[in-house]
């Protein structure tokens, strides 16, 4: 009963990602922030005037794949970068801001494009009612 066909094989990561080029260097970006497990870098096409993607370092494909398998350090370090991020970017009300909105997409209902996880976060405008 504990193994499903749709188990943990199914976390195939592809090292040819553009993000996995970007924590490469072999592809350029706008950081926001580094830490020791995460890169927090401005989105190439922003959907808001605050959007950035916070991603971990290591080969986690989705949200799900990066809640099971990354060490407590890594998962205390990703809440904690989304954190500054809100603050250095001034969308977080601790800092002034209105708020913003954090967004992970998986697999083709989320319609991922990137298959290396990200969060995205959107702000520094009114972003509307998501969900019904
Ligand atoms: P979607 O494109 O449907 O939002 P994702 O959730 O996988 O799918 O988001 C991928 C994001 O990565 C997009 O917002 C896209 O603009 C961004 N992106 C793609 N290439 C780069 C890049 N080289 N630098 C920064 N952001 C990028």
């Amino acid at each position: 009963q504990a193994t499903d066909r749709r188990g943990p094989m199914s976390y195939a990561y592809d090292d040819q990602n553009i993000f996995a080029k970007i924590l490469r260097g072999e592809i350029p970006n706008r950081t926001v922030l580094e830490t020791e497990h995460c890169l927090a870098f401005h989105d190439i096409a922003p959907q808001a005037p605050v959007h950035v993607l916070v991603i971990p370092k290591g080969p986690y494909v989705n949200a799900d794949h990066f809640g099971a398998e990354a060490s407590a350090g890594e998962l205390a370090d990703f809440q904690r970068t989304i954190a500054r991020v809100a603050a250095e970017t001034g969308v977080a009300e601790s800092a002034g801001g209105e708020g913003y909105r954090l967004i992970a997409n998986s697999g083709v209902n989320g319609v991922q494009e990137v298959p290396h996880y990200h969060v995205h976060m959107l702000g520094g405008r009114g972003l509307g009612r998501m969900l019904a």
